[in-house]
């Protein structure tokens, strides 16, 4: 399979990597949209959210929890957004789960 995420995850390809766990990478992403644009992902390959199933629980929520000990870690806990796009339409390009932590700027409402 040819998952840019997945060779980031096993360490075939480089990446700055900002948080790692058993389970989850973190890492900035390569074309930042914002001050702080960090990509936080499962080191195992799943496609969205949307292949996700109540297996997954424990992983989605820890991903989160790392989302906010990663904010805090650079100083942007008062104001971020985590946003996972889900699906081509929706703006995912790369077809490996991540969440997008953006800060260090006015996020806008609604979301283009
Ligand atoms: P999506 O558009 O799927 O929601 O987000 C994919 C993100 O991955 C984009 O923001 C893009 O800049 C980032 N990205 C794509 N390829 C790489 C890569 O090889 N390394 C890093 N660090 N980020 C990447
Ligand atoms: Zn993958």
């Amino acid at each position: 399979m040819d998952c840019i995420f997945c060779k980031i995850a096993s360490g075939e390809t480089e990446a700055s990597i900002i948080y790692e766990d058993e389970d989850i990478l973190a890492f900035k992403d390569l074309n930042p949209q914002a001050p702080t644009h960090i990509l936080i992902i499962p080191k195992k390959h799943i496609e969205s959210l949307s292949a996700c199933s109540q297996e997954d629980s424990a992983l989605l929520g820890n991903i989160q929890t790392a989302a906010a000990k990663i904010a805090k870690e650079l100083n942007v806990s008062e104001a971020f957004r985590l946003v996972t796009n889900n699906g081509a339409k929706a703006g995912q390009s790369v077809k490996h789960l991540h969440y997008h932590l953006l800060a260090g700027r006015r996020m806008m409402w609604p979301p283009g």
